[in-house]
């Protein structure tokens, strides 16, 4: 089975100034993107359907696809989640358990946006979303110690596992940015799946720990996103 995995960070108007300007994708482009999605025949699906289905305990739609967000902005609620609701998708949403209400002070040089607070985490969770680990300060895991790696690892999982009630199985890398050695210790932390970012399509054989995420941004047209669903199928 082919899976792909888009990746998204704030939904809206790109600030002039914005240092990462990559990170943004308007709302009028993203309802656009969605419809075309849904009219190709896409279903949205959650990582934990993604796992039953490598384990073989589940199957999948035909034409699976994961939405996902990193960082967890509360703009995500606001603008994203309903052009999602509109067009029937779900979203899996990577969080900070330790920034939660706070901003994205791990980007110094850019904007600092609000992120979701427990409430909000809790509120769109009820509306059907997902949620799951961005770390617990959005760390440099590649660069990071061993020790302070796994704490930032095990400490997000089980924080949001007591936020969510349920257990929280994918890891998302900060920054991409993941070797054998923070995918072991990821896995040792209780993660069964991690996510990066590059523009390839996951199969049955891809890396559980080191699954592919091709990003979207405002230069992006909706023709595009689907040329690279298609032209990708034949790229390993
Ligand atoms: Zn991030």
């Amino acid at each position: 089975m082919i899976v792909p995995i888009l990746v998204f960070h704030k939904i809206g108007p790109v600030p002039p100034d914005s240092h990462f300007p990559r990170n943004y994708v308007r709302a009028e482009q993203f309802d656009a993107l969605l419809g075309s999605l849904r009219r190709a025949g896409y279903h949205g699906i959650s990582f934990d359907q993604y796992l039953a289905h490598r384990r073989g305990t589940g199957t999948l739609p035909r034409k699976p696809i994961l939405l996902t967000f990193d960082d967890g902005y509360q703009s995500n609620g606001d603008v994203a989640v309903p052009i999602l609701e509109k067009h029937g998708y779900t979203a899996t949403i990577f969080v900070v358990p330790g920034r939660l209400g706070a901003s994205n002070e791990w980007d110094a040089e850019e904007f600092q946006e609000q992120l979701l607070s427990v409430e909000g985490i809790r509120d769109l969770q009820a509306r059907g979303f997902h949620f799951a680990s961005h770390t617990m300060t959005h760390v440099r895991l590649t660069t990071a110690t061993p020790e302070v790696a796994l704490r930032e690892l095990r400490d997000s999982r089980e924080a949001l596992e007591a936020l969510l009630g349920k257990p929280v199985r994918t890891i998302c890398y900060p920054w991409a940015q993941h070797d054998a050695t923070v995918q072991q210790l990821a896995r040792e932390a209780g993660y069964e799946c991690g996510v990066g970012i590059r523009r390839r399509l996951n199969r049955d054989d891809t890396n559980v720990m080191a699954l592919h995420r091709i990003p979207v941004t405002y230069l992006d047209t909706v023709w595009r996103i689907r040329w690279d669903l298609f032209r990708l199928r034949f790229r390993h």
